[in-house]
């Protein structure tokens, strides 16, 4: 049985991450930070059903040697680094911790790899903000990265200090530059859950307005379900590499909007509100991926469009709002 030790295991990835790999039979580890807040932390994992699968270990992305102790422990064949402070909003507010944990952080795992077990395979979650200010029109991993936040330029070190380790030790480390990928388990904070629970909330009379920023910000969106899938691709190649995960086609938020208001009967315009408050210093108006690459030596393919996606995690909204 192969064993895998999954950093973030609490957040979205690491939720359908475990999903996919008990389906495949691994041991699953994952590494969860302190809270005073017992038994929340796992709620995406309670909520795919797999909490009681799933060996929660105490460790930190600041903490070298809680990690050097968690890879002694679990002695894993696949590491995968989903933790981070992943919010690019947040990343303005919290510029130093998000240096710390999304950038620094990469660095203590994989030193514990590298110190613990140098055999194991590496993957790290790597971010289309890299790309930012788009230097070619859809971006491919052969494009310049122009990062425009500082959580953007932590996740370019990420990037960066995971293809070093792979030339200067020869650790099969992988760098997924994933594209955003949504689905019901996706952080409140972030535009398409902050739709579909606003629109949930209108459909359920306990809201009227829904407040966002700029709505003419155009994403690549998939679904979370399809992309881990990619992440475990990559580990299981002879050769580590790099890889666009991504679905090729982009979207306003404002037709992303428009859909999850559309699903319930509603009209967008009767309910949409533009607040400077949610404009960003730096703004990246598109992103736009090129999976050719992913798609030839992975095989990987998105299976879930944008609109399935939305409708799910309006319905997923309704019910969740509908019990509590
Ligand atoms: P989430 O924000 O949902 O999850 C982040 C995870 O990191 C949580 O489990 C969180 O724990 C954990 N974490 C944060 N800080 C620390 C720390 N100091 N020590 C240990 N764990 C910590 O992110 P996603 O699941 O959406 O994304 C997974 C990864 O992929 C992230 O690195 C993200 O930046 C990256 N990414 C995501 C994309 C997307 O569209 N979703 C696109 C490209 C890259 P806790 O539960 O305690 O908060
Ligand atoms: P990001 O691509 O990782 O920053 O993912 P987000 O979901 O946070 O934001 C995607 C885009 O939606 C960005 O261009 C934001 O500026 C834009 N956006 C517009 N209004 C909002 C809002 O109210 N909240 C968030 N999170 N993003 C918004």
């Amino acid at each position: 049985m192969k064993r895998a030790l999954v950093t973030g295991i609490t957040g979205q990835d690491g939720a359908y991450l475990s999903q996919l790999l008990l389906e495949k039979g691994y041991d699953v580890y994952g590494v969860v930070r302190r809270s005073s807040h017992l038994g929340v932390a796992d709620h995406r994992l309670r909520w795919l059903g797999v909490d009681k699968d799933v060996k929660l270990l105490d460790g930190n992305l600041s903490d070298l040697s809680s990690l050097i102790r968690l890879v002694e422990q679990v002695k894993p064949d696949e590491v995968y680094n989903l933790a981070a402070q992943s919010f690019v909003a947040s990343s303005w507010q919290q510029p130093i911790l998000t240096a710390n944990i999304t950038a620094v952080g990469v660095t203590n795992v994989l030193e514990a790899v590298r110190i613990v077990a140098p055999t194991a395979r590496f993957y790290q979650a790597s971010s289309s903000e890299m790309y930012g200010k788009i230097q070619e029109a859809a971006q491919s991993e052969t494009t310049p990265f122009y990062p425009r936040s500082p959580y953007a330029v932590a996740k370019l070190y990420g990037h960066w200090i995971t293809v070093n380790y792979r030339e200067s030790f020869g650790i099969h480390a992988s760098s997924g530059i994933l594209f955003n990928h949504e689905s019901p388990l996706r952080g409140i904070e972030f535009v398409t859950r902050k739709v579909t629970d606003g629109v949930a909330r209108i459909k359920l009379g306990r809201e009227n307005e829904l407040r966002l920023g700029n709505i003419d910000a155009k994403r690549d969106w998939g679904h979370a379900k399809d992309y881990v899938r990619a992440m475990w691709l990559m580990l299981q190649q002879a050769v580590a590499d790099d890889y666009v995960v991504a679905t090729g086609t982009t979207t306003t938020v404002r037709d992303m909007c428009r859909i999850a208001f559309a699903h319930v009967g509603l009209n967008m315009d009767d309910h949409l509100v533009i607040d400077p408050a949610f404009f960003r210093p730096a703004e990246v108006d598109v992103l736009l991926g090129n999976p050719a690459k992913a798609k030839a030596t992975l095989g990987w393919e998105p299976r879930i469009s944008l609109e399935e996606m939305i409708l799910e995690m309006v319905d997923a909204d309704l019910a969740r709002l509908d019990r509590a």
